[in-house]
């Protein structure tokens, strides 16, 4: 079966692949086994100075990559090159940070010595999305292969060029072959992946679907698993705050990625006092957007993924207006050539409707109005995800009830959330279970060995 690259901007196939046979399949496995024998055995200081050479290549060549994810998935050239720098820095901070997360950790016991050693588990799988086709990998492999783990990449589809490149730069930075491999795969074979007894662990960043047949297969196979899905995170905006500036948060924040972004704010929960201004604000923010060629430096809002995201995202707009929510801007796909939507705000959303409960992936606000924190906070946890939230407002009290009772992996106060490696990431609920980043994402894939000498 062909991994195929397609220009969403325009519609054009740039380049086909083969999938892997299942025997070249069986010669990377065995040779990932193989790596990680001696792998192992490298030092700390060895592995950040791969980890800091393959920062500076990402630095060195952010533009070509840059320009690759753009025409494979339709983000702006300059928010790809943004992201590859934002790799490099979660390369350096690993190099830099991963060995003190990683120490052998003591316990007080009168008499012995007793520890904690955290030791690599193995080749490990990560199965991508194509939002962030390079940080998304990035933050998994820097702090795994930091811990002595290999790297194997699953990656989306439609990215199997910036799969290709993200093997070529670790290797040219100094890992050795088979310590980090991109398996150009159909995820019907990845079952088999987690299921072969040289593989040790998987991690998922994606869909829920595919979150939970990869929670399953890891489950049956007794593998350990992290699983960051979508989410429909609220954005919470109170009287005391500055509206204005909320606005424009707001829309930086749903507009991010074009719209796709597992932690987009989605779901706008507006105090009843300040929602008409607010809305004045998001509408007229939202449609002076620059859509257009992504490659364009004055683009605001590129192309969605591909023309089956447009149309899933086109369905769930239908049935939540069909069900009685009011467009205050947009609503409708743009004409082709090219995947695009543009950006739209959708008001009074019904329950039960998809905007109640669906994650929407692409440039769409969905709005509450709230007459209270009580109801703030209950409109917030009224949805399957619970990856991030945010509050706007500069009363304490407030700020604190929402960082207490909602209802997610993590909560930012008048800030919208962003995934940095200093900071660890994760969701709860059907948002997946895990945390990535900070000492969370190198201890995700070890054994801590308890060890007692007496
Ligand atoms: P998917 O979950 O389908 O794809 C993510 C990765 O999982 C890809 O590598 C994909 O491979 C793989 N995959 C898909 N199905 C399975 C499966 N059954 N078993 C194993 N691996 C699988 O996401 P999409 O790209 O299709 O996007 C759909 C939705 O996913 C979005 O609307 C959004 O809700 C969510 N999403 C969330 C992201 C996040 O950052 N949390 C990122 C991207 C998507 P392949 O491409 O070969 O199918």
């Amino acid at each position: 079966m062909a991994i195929e690259s397609v220009n969403p901007a325009t519609g054009e196939r740039l380049l086909s692949f083969d999938a892997l046979t299942a025997g070249e399949l069986d010669g990377k496995l065995a040779r990932a086994a193989q790596a990680f024998a001696s792998y192992r055995h490298t030092s700390y200081a060895e592995r950040a100075g791969w980890l800091h050479r393959a920062a500076d290549l990402l630095d060195e060549e952010a533009g070509e990559l840059g320009r690759l994810a753009t025409l494979e998935m339709g983000k702006t050239l300059a928010s790809a090159v943004a992201e590859v720098h934002k790799s490099a820095k979660g390369c350096r901070w690993y190099a830099d940070h991963g060995e003190e997360m990683l120490a052998d950790e003591p316990w007080p016991i009168d008499g012995a010595r007793v520890f904690t050693r955290y030791e690599p588990l193995g080749p490990v799988l990560a199965v991508m999305p194509w939002n962030f086709p390079y940080w998304q990998v990035f933050r998994f492999a820097a702090p795994a292969l930091m811990a002595g783990n290999a790297g194997l990449l699953k990656h989306a589809s439609n990215v199997p060029q910036c799969a290709l490149k993200i093997e070529d730069v670790l290797q040219r930075a100094g890992f050795a072959e088979g310590v980090f491999q991109t398996l150009l795969i159909p995820s019907s074979a990845v079952k088999g992946v987690i299921e072969d007894d040289r593989v040790r662990a998987v991690t998922l960043t994606g869909s829920e679907p595919a979150g939970r047949q990869v929670a399953a297969t890891a489950g049956g196979a007794v593998k350990p698993s992290v699983l960051e899905l979508g989410g429909a995170d609220p954005f919470i905006v109170m009287p005391s705050a500055d509206v204005e500036e909320a606005a424009k948060q707001a829309v930086a924040s749903r507009m991010l990625n074009n719209g796709q972004s597992c932690v987009n704010a989605k779901r706008f929960l507006l105090h009843e006092s300040i929602a008409d201004e607010f809305l004045r604000h998001m509408v007229a923010r939202m449609e002076a957007l620059k859509i257009g060629d992504p490659m364009a430096d004055d683009t605001d809002l590129g192309p969605l993924s591909s023309a089956d995201a447009v149309k899933t995202l086109d369905q769930q707009v239908r049935d939540t207006v069909e069900a009685g929510a009011d467009v205050l801007t947009g609503g409708t796909p743009l004409d082709g050539p090219g995947h695009f939507y543009p950006p739209t705000v959708l008001a009074n959303i019904p329950d039960g409707s998809p905007g109640h409960h669906e994650e929407f992936f692409g440039p769409v606000a969905l709005v509450w109005r709230v007459s209270s924190t009580d109801e703030a906070v209950r409109v917030a946890n009224d949805s399957p995800f619970g990856l991030s939230g945010s509050a706007w407002t500069t009363d304490e009290a407030e700020q604190e009830k929402f960082v207490a009772e909602v209802d997610t992996g993590m909560m930012y106060v008048n800030k919208f959330t962003e995934s940095t490696p200093e900071v660890p990431f994760g969701g709860t609920r059907n948002s997946g279970y895990g945390r990535e980043l900070a000492a969370f994402g190198p201890r995700s894939f070890v054994n801590p060995k308890t060890v007692w000498v007496q």
